[in-house]
């Protein structure tokens, strides 16, 4: 790190004084900016307000699936929070997917050497998005696929008027690694494409393995993506350990499944954005904008996906507000709405601000759960990766200093965003124990570490005012 570069970030710092003096301000050094982040730093991580606003929406509103009044009330109080904090709050109107769950059971009725009279009860979600089944359900014999490739390999013959049940795992040991997300991703494109691709060779309805670590006997929901011009049937997840129990009959011979899910899709209903301004004092149009999700899956209460991310965003006004300070350009925290089935709320953003989106400087997002940061995450050029070392140090004294470099997208509502050109940005969070809940009815205030949760809204607080503060980072290349 060369001074120059040092000098290139934080040069542009005038101190939270300046407007008292008459006579210019002068530019400091990086040693007092420094300084001020490290102020920064050490309010935000002794704070409780992110966990009390965290509180606030998982155990005083609860589930807040798209559509829903628990969405609709979070709407109102984090607004109402944000506008008691002192920020300008507009709400940003989002047309949205309603999807309601209705009754979902499972069960084996029958398989190899069964006594009659006996019955395997399963643990069973319906993935968002799914239509619902015949009011007298479906009983049909499971046939189990490690993957598509096996689909297609059984052809037709063995699939048409059968329930197609993907069993690929999520990789726990590469999740003990540390790479939670990339095993997520491995295991997750069955419960997004399962249904059609089954579909597509005749299946009466899919079921996958819950994109999650055994344990618990708990099946994790999420979306599916039902493809153009394939039937649409009946989709949903089970436990790890009744998918491995249906593995393990089927060796044996044909095992039989009722199935029954009574889902609705209702039309489309209006919803909104919270989008909370913290005025810049110099450049109040150029925006740093940091984000979580306000909406979350029905199941549980959303606590670690994503009540922490926004009650994080939330804690960079609340922490500046408390120290008096007011950043050089505009700090927008944002709450989106949808990101779980539909991500209309990012998308909706990106479409409406496509005039002023040079003005965004960079967007940051929290939606990984709260463990420990380990530092931060940067969807950035290469070029930039110097610029931010000065933030890595600073984020070292509280066992956050990494600053991990990547090509792709940190946080699903920015990616729009980011595909326009704005860097992006998220804690570095371990994620380890988070698949575990993750979508499931445990996902819950119980499962927040307060301290990890204030070092995460430290993260967050010290980049973002840095940001705010220094040169403008170079933009990521626009793609399509
Ligand atoms: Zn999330």
């Amino acid at each position: 790190m060369t001074k120059t570069l040092l000098a290139a970030l934080f040069i542009t710092l005038l101190s939270g004084a300046a407007g008292a003096h008459d006579e210019p301000a002068p530019a400091v050094s990086g040693s007092a900016m420094t300084a001020t982040l490290v102020r920064i730093r050490d309010a935000a991580v002794v704070s409780d307000y992110a966990y009390r606003q965290t509180a606030m929406l998982s155990d005083e509103v609860g589930p807040r699936l798209t559509g829903s009044k628990g969405a609709a009330e979070a709407v109102k109080r984090v607004a109402a929070e944000l506008r008691a904090l002192g920020l300008e709050v507009k709400l940003e109107p989002v047309k949205v997917p309603h999807w309601v769950r209705g009754e979902e059971t499972a069960a084996l009725v029958d398989w190899n050497n069964r006594a009659e009279g006996l019955s395997h009860k399963l643990a069973i979600t319906a993935l968002g998005g799914s239509v619902a089944t015949p009011k007298k359900g479906i009983r049909a014999e499971v046939v189990p696929v490690r993957d598509f490739a096996e689909l297609t390999a059984l052809g037709r013959e063995n699939i048409s008027g059968k329930i197609v049940l993907f069993t690929a795992a999520f990789d726990e040991q590469m999740a003990a690694a540390g790479r939670a997300g990339d095993a997520y991703g491995g295991a997750v494109a069955y419960r997004g494409l399962g249904a059609s691709k089954a579909a597509a060779l005749g299946a009466v309805a899919a079921i996958n393995r819950s994109a999650g670590p055994i344990g618990n006997h708990q099946p994790h929901t999420g979306a599916l993506r039902y493809a153009d011009g394939v039937a649409k049937v009946p989709a949903a997840a089970i436990a790890a350990e009744d998918s491995l129990l249906i593995e393990r009959l089927a060796a044996k011979g044909k095992v039989t499944m009722q199935l029954l899910l009574t889902p609705q899709t209702l039309p489309d209903t209006d919803s909104f954005n919270v989008v909370a301004d913290l005025k810049g004092r110099e450049l109040p149009d150029e925006i740093v904008l940091v984000s979580g999700h306000l909406d979350s899956w029905d199941l549980g209460t959303g606590a670690q996906d994503d009540a922490t991310g926004v009650a994080a965003a939330m804690h960079v006004a609340a922490t500046l507000k408390t120290l008096g300070l007011t950043p050089r350009r505009t700090i927008r925290v944002v709450a989106w709405m949808n990101e779980e089935n539909g991500l209309k709320g990012g998308t909706s953003y990106a479409e409406l601000h496509t005039g002023d989106i040079a003005k965004h400087i960079a967007a940051l997002e929290m939606d990984y759960g709260s463990g420990h940061p380990t530092g931060f995450a940067a969807n950035v050029t290469p070029a930039t990766l110097p610029l931010l070392k000065p933030i890595g140090e600073v984020l070292s004294g509280i066992g956050a200093g990494i600053v991990d470099f990547r090509l792709t997208g940190v946080g699903a509502d920015i990616g729009p965003l980011n595909k326009l050109g704005v860097p992006g940005f998220a804690p570095l969070t371990d994620g380890r124990d988070y698949f575990t809940i993750h979508h499931t009815a445990a996902d819950t205030l119980d499962k927040v570490n307060p301290r990890f949760l204030a070092e995460n809204a430290a993260v967050l607080s010290v980049l973002a005012y840095a940001l705010a503060e220094g040169e403008p980072l170079p933009r990521l290349p626009v793609t399509p």
